[in-house]
């Protein structure tokens, strides 16, 4: 874990932060000091308490329209650290894929992470540090069937990643994907039914058969542990690993 306070003066904004992963990171950034912005929907005060919680503040903007990226950027401010976590899901064979679908998973698990990118640099490469971190997925490094919009995204966000990592490198400026493998969240959850439906499996197969059976160590990762992992690449001693994808698999890409 990083030291307390070592992240003190630094803002951050952690994309989809009103749940799951994000939330996760939002906490562990928080108690290293970082003055957080989370993003993201969900019930109002649960919102409200969230950022009592981490003395933090919220923008809602739907990050499938630019234009609202552009309007959260400019009210927020400059951040120096920004994790591009929000993102979606929609399982179903590719000649029944939602064409609308197809495009809301690009739209923000894809070009967000370029929008809020361009909007953030100047300010990093001004102050001659910065921390950009894409929670991208172990479907960066590989593929599973029936996710094809979400494994073209994720893919797309390694290359994103690599290539911003390279425009940035002698600027004090960071670019890193973190690759979960499966993590407990509602996102997990809510892919279960089509899952069943796609593969004709009942729930506890879904569980046990297609996601543990993917991680080595048969558990599910964490939210937590990708939190502690998003802290520890904004330390100073990280600040030369740039372009690299992390994964926080059990083990999965290995195999
Ligand atoms: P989650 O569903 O728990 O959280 C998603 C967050 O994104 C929420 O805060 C939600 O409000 C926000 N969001 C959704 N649509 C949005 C929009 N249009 N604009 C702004 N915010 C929006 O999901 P999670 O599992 O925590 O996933 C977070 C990230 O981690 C995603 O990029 C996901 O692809 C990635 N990931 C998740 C897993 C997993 O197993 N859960 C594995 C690998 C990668």
């Amino acid at each position: 874990m990083l030291k307390e306070n070592s992240l003190l003066g630094k803002r951050a904004l952690v994309t989809g932060s009103t749940s799951g992963i994000g939330l996760a990171v939002a906490r562990a950034l928080g108690a290293a000091g970082a003055e957080v912005v989370l993003n993201g929907f969900g019930d109002e005060a649960e919102i409200a308490q969230l950022c009592d919680e981490l003395g933090a503040t919220h923008n809602g903007a739907n990050l499938m329209e630019v234009g609202a990226i552009e309007a959260m950027m400019g009210d927020i401010g400059p951040v120096d650290i920004l994790v591009n976590n929000a993102g979606m899901q929609h399982v179903s064979p590719v000649e029944d894929f939602p064409v609308e679908k197809w495009d809301a998973i690009i739209a923000l698990n894809l070009s967000a992470v370029f929008h809020t990118t361009r909007l953030a640099v100047p300010h990093m490469k001004e102050k001659g540090w910065g921390r950009i971190i894409n929670t991208a997925s172990a479907h960066s490094k590989t593929a599973s069937p029936f996710k094809s919009a979400y494994n073209a995204s994720k893919h797309a966000v390694d290359g994103f990643t690599k290539t911003i990592a390279l425009e940035l490198a002698e600027s004090g400026v960071t670019a890193n994907c973190i690759s979960p493998g499966y993590v407990w969240t509602p996102l997990i959850e809510g892919q279960i039914p089509d899952t069943m439906a796609a593969r004709g499996l009942s729930r506890e197969e879904v569980i046990n058969d297609v996601l543990l059976a993917k991680q080595p160590t048969k558990k599910f990762v964490q939210p937590e542990e990708v939190g502690a992992l998003a802290a520890f690449l904004c330390s100073e001693e990280m600040g030369n690993v740039t372009g690299a994808n992390w994964s926080i698999d059990g083990g999965w890409t290995a195999e």
